[in-house]
């Protein structure tokens, strides 16, 4: 781990067991954590401007690598004042390295199977050769030949200008063995070196970098690669690869791998994103959290809401919403359950209409907004246990902070 306040400072202002909550400070502002990341894929978060992510109380958002070098392309971008210019949004930035993408490409339908869980769209396209120094693609768009290693996806991220750069890595998905998940490991390290490398020499001075901990479902793998990218001179780690067939071993994967993490470094749980995710990831020590899921969900009609038997979601379009005149959620602070009924946006749903989207990527943004501001909070007076009981038995967050008065 390397210590540059230039790049990234983090400050832990209160710990509840291993939850702890503080304030990450970057080259474009603070951002408190424990956080979640909304996505801006292609430089938007969909259907929204980047003022009204912030309104909602965002700081800090994530960019894709792999898309925006296909499209409209890393100079391009950069001409143009770097990623934050280009999409009007003066907050910090943190972009992925391209790799879970392009390695959803080669590991196709085994990807589909662990897409969810990660929650990232890897696009169309074809894998031409994987090997040490990267990998050869054809790209989704035009079928140019296309190519990303360790040194491309940091120039990528360079030209786009982001606060925090992740390195390269390989995604290797819940299927693959023991032997090969223990190889492609190694290979990832070796890229987080030349990643490092490549930094160093001409990375912007005051860009982070974080490691990615791989290792699949395997303890001693785990172990291996958090003490090993730990050491290595990153600002921060985020935790990647397969988590498991299910939310039991998820959890069991990030306990394997948390306690032998820097304590002092951000942690950041790639691709996770659901209110009960967030909690139990939060109570096992992670700082930050992106995911596609609030907007995803959104674009298929869904509501984030405090029904943990539905896994938090229910489906607005449904016959029984279309003369509801309550919201969305009871007390959400929401624009769209400030104003508008279910029934209205059942409506709009059913009638595709853009507005629907929004109103809904609205809502689950401020519903995982608000759970995570609990979450800090409950941990800022050592109620963090009561709050992460009361979300997962469907208390709606902004009640959960309610119920942690301060003291014991
Ligand atoms: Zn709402």
């Amino acid at each position: 781990m390397r210590s540059d306040p230039d790049r990234l400072q983090f400050q832990i202002a209160a710990r509840d067991g291993a939850a702890r909550t503080g304030r990450l400070q970057l080259a474009h502002g603070a951002v408190e954590t424990p956080a979640f990341i909304p996505l801006a894929t292609r430089g938007s978060v969909r259907s929204l401007a980047a003022s009204e992510v912030a309104g909602l109380g965002y700081e800090l958002v994530l960019g894709n690598t792999f898309h925006l070098m296909l499209s409209p392309g890393p100079q391009r971008v950069a001409a143009l004042g770097g990623l934050h210019r280009f999409m009007g949004w003066e907050r910090p930035i943190i972009t992925d390295s391209g790799g879970f993408q392009v390695f959803s490409l080669a590991h196709g339908r085994v990807a589909d199977e662990i897409k969810g869980r990660r929650g990232r769209q890897p696009g169309r396209g074809t894998v031409l050769e994987i090997g040490e120094q990267g990998v050869r693609f054809r790209s989704y768009l035009d079928g140019s030949e296309q190519f990303l290693g360790p040194e491309e996806s940091m120039a990528v991220q360079a030209a786009l200008g982001a606060d925090i750069a992740l390195a390269f890595d390989e995604c290797t998905p819940y299927h693959a063995d023991r032997d090969y998940t223990a190889r492609s490991m190694e290979r990832t390290h070796r890229w987080l070196d030349r990643c490092l490398a490549w930094h160093d020499r001409q990375g912007p001075r005051r860009q982070a970098v974080f490691g990615i901990v791989q290792g699949g479902v395997h303890e001693d793998l785990r172990r291996a690669a958090a003490e090993r990218v730990s050491a290595a001179a990153v600002d921060g780690v985020a935790i990647g690869g397969t988590l498991g067939r299910d939310k039991e071993e998820m959890r069991g994967v990030i306990g394997m791998t948390a306690p032998h993490l820097d304590g002092a470094a951000p942690r950041h749980l790639l691709g996770i994103g659901e209110p009960d995710d967030l909690v139990e990831g939060i109570a096992l020590g992670v700082d930050l959290f992106d995911c596609a899921v609030p907007t995803r969900l959104a674009r298929h009609g869904m509501a984030l809401a405090p029904l943990p038997a539905t896994r938090f979601r229910f489906d607005i379009r449904r016959a029984e919403f279309a003369a509801d005149e309550r919201p969305l959620v009871e007390g959400c602070p929401c624009p769209a359950c400030a104003a508008h009924s279910r029934a209205y946006v059942h409506f709009l749903s059913r009638a595709e209409e853009l507005t629907g989207v929004r109103l809904l990527v609205l809502h689950n943004l401020t519903y995982l907004e608000r759970l995570v501001r609990g979450a800090r909070e409950a941990i800022q007076r050592e109620r963090f246990g009561d709050y992460r009981q009361a979300v997962l038995n469907g208390t709606p967050p902004w009640q959960g902070a309610a119920l942690t008065p301060s003291g014991p």
